[in-house]
């Protein structure tokens, strides 16, 4: 027992129906931010709960390694600079810094590893490369395309379903130079104009699955026990992440779980930038504590979708002073530490960790304040 009254190690802890023995160091990997603009409340939910799910593992006895890292390659970063008038690496700096804040006040611990794509186009080569070498991609013009073709039915997707998703992410199926529509880029040639590094084959930069690739297998190996990041990078990204891992290693499963976070929504939408309904971070920050809006983002199941009203987080608010009352009272029974940590290893269920901590108190209230980083 240690001197919360739990037991000093649980052997595994549930995620999503998947049972995962506690062995470290625990290595996730988060899929991180495109720094262009502000942080919502979108992107802070899908942190906070890798943050958690991290925090969790360390409850359970293990040590975490977590890598998060930052996409300071891209297209959408690349507009966003240029409309400024700034070079796509300075002001990705800038963007990353204010991103930092935001994680900082949110109170989510720092990573282990926070990597910059453009800091390993090289691994990318090398990536390109060895599917070359394995016969998983091809050349053509310039770029290196990986064969995609079996991976929308390795995630149980359709063909239909596949390229309404792959859609959505501005990827191009009907692009001619693809031998089949679920090829993906590995490299890609750049114009003058656009971001671009030397390789074999002529100037150009990375594909966007193949940054996160090449980041994940240079930082943690070849296998992560957590592949973390929002539910609708389940396809494209994070299938063709796996993908190409597995195939260029023969490693497989890349991921021993994932934690596919739910959606934030406002009247019914998802937040985005693009759909223009934005909560921001910092906005919510100059009314309410961390701790509630930690809360407002945690006291649910993780997978699910939710929608984002403005009142809620008085509840939580509400919810938090009656955890720290009874964080107040002394010590507490032993077995309700137990059984808030069987709760929270037990596929992160937090709303019924606060119940227990609120209801026995003491030392399983401090727990569960301590734990999610609710002080
Ligand atoms: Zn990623």
């Amino acid at each position: 027992m240690d001197r919360y009254g739990r037991r000093e190690h649980t052997d595994r802890i549930f995620l999503g129906g998947c049972a995962l023995p506690v062995i470290s160091p625990a290595r996730l990997y988060v899929c991180g931010i495109t720094p262009y603009d502000v942080t919502h409340l979108g992107h802070a939910s899908t942190l906070v709960w890798a943050d958690a799910a991290a925090a969790v593992l360390r409850l359970a006895g293990a040590q975490t390694l977590t890598c998060r890292n930052v996409t300071d390659v891209d297209d959408v970063l690349t507009h966003a600079a240029a409309a400024r008038g700034r070079r796509f690496d300075e002001f990705a700096l800038e963007q990353e810094y204010l991103f930092g804040r935001d994680m900082a006040a949110l109170r989510v611990r720092r990573p282990e590893y926070e990597p910059r794509a453009r800091h390993h186009v090289g691994q990318v080569v090398q990536l390109a490369l060895a599917l070359l070498a394995r016969g998983r991609a091809y050349q053509r013009d310039g770029a290196v395309y990986f064969r995609g073709a079996e991976v929308p039915a390795k995630i149980g997707l359709t063909v239909a379903e596949a390229t309404e998703l792959a859609a959505e992410f501005g990827d191009r199926p009907d692009d001619p130079a693809r031998a089949d529509p679920f090829d993906v880029p590995v490299w890609r040639p750049s114009a003058d104009e656009a971001p671009g590094w030397p390789s074999p084959w002529g100037r150009g930069r990375p594909g966007w699955h193949a940054e996160c690739a090449a980041i994940a297998l240079g930082v943690l190996g070849p296998a992560v026990d957590i592949l973390a990041g929002g539910a609708d990078l389940n396809f494209p990204h994070h299938a063709y992440q796996a993908a190409m891992v597995e195939a260029a290693t023969g490693v497989g499963p890349f991921a021993r779980a994932t934690f596919p976070v739910g959606t934030v929504t406002v009247e019914g939408a998802k937040m985005a930038k693009s759909a223009g309904n934005l909560v921001l971070v910092s906005d919510l920050l100059s009314h309410h504590g961390a701790a509630a809006v930690r809360l407002l983002v945690l006291n649910r199941p993780w997978q699910q979708s939710w929608e984002f009203r403005p009142g809620d987080i008085t509840v939580q608010a509400n919810q938090l002073e009656r955890l720290y009352s009874a964080a107040g009272r002394a010590l507490g029974a032993p077995a309700a530490s137990d059984a808030l940590t069987a709760a929270l290893v037990d596929d992160l269920d937090v709303p019924t960790a606060l119940g227990i901590g609120e209801e026995s108190g003491g030392d399983a209230a401090r727990l569960v304040l301590r734990t999610l980083a609710l002080e």
